[in-house]
């Protein structure tokens, strides 16, 4: 099931990307296996898979130390600023920064680990959708906040879009997030490391890749259903 699914996949992200014109490389698929156990992600690996999305601190860690080290982990969850410390050398990307205070507490503990931290804004488009994110007005000013953090470095924008019938209904959601993060790339205050547009889900990623999208977060279509009955 898993290579199916992860064969239908990448033609669909294939096929948007021909429809939009755009190069298949400038896509990049995150597995998302949150909920999934540690054998389901290793035979995701076996199938070539490197990039696999998690949104629970302790979830990332046990699966860290299980699978091998060349797996790149993405935090695209909540992140509460008093587990930053456990996952801060982990993951390659954090998706949902959308505070000052998390972003102070990345600083700090990425400082400790003589590191850079990179992370997405997390950009609440469709107000009602989502109760995390900034709101459009403000990503602009956070984002040039955020300068004065050198050991973290804004890549670029990650939103939720709401769950639709229609994934056509989320066009304009996602052409909104594009153009904001086109003005900041134009601002290129930090020469040229926004680079990151995340958003796409199961539901609407192919309508996410023609409006510019270079991260799709896939779950449900890859892994299948989530049973969240079986945890405590
Ligand atoms: C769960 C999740 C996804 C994947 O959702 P699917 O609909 O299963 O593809 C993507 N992004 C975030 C932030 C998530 O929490």
């Amino acid at each position: 099931m898993l290579k199916e699914n992860l064969t239908e996949t990448e033609a669909r992200i294939q096929a948007a990307c021909k429809r939009a014109g755009r190069d298949r490389s400038a896509v990049t698929l995150i597995a998302v296996s949150k909920t999934k156990p540690i054998s389901m992600l290793k035979e995701a690996y076996d199938l070539g898979v490197r990039v696999f999305g998690e949104n629970k601190v302790q979830e990332i860690r046990e699966k860290y130390e299980a699978l091998p080290k060349d797996i790149e982990w993405h935090m695209i969850g909540h992140l509460q600023t008093n587990k930053v410390k456990y996952i801060i050398d982990k993951v390659k990307l954090i998706h949902s920064v959308d505070s000052m205070r998390l972003a102070e507490t990345i600083e700090k503990e990425a400082e400790k680990h003589n590191r850079t931290a990179d992370i997405l804004l997390e950009v609440n488009v469709a107000q009602e959708a989502s109760k995390f994110g900034l709101k459009t007005d403000e990503v602009l000013p956070f984002y040039e906040e955020t300068m004065k953090f050198p050991h973290v470095r804004v890549r670029g924008l990650m939103t939720i879009a709401p769950f639709v019938e229609n994934p056509e209904n989320n066009r304009p959601i996602f052409a909104d997030l594009h153009k904001l993060y086109v003005d900041i790339k134009e601002k290129n205050i930090d020469n040229g490391t926004v680079s990151i547009l995340s958003m796409g889900m199961t539901n609407d990623y192919e309508v996410a890749v023609e409006e510019g999208a270079t991260m799709v977060r896939i779950g449900t279509g890859i892994f299948g259903a989530r049973d969240y009955s079986r945890q405590g």
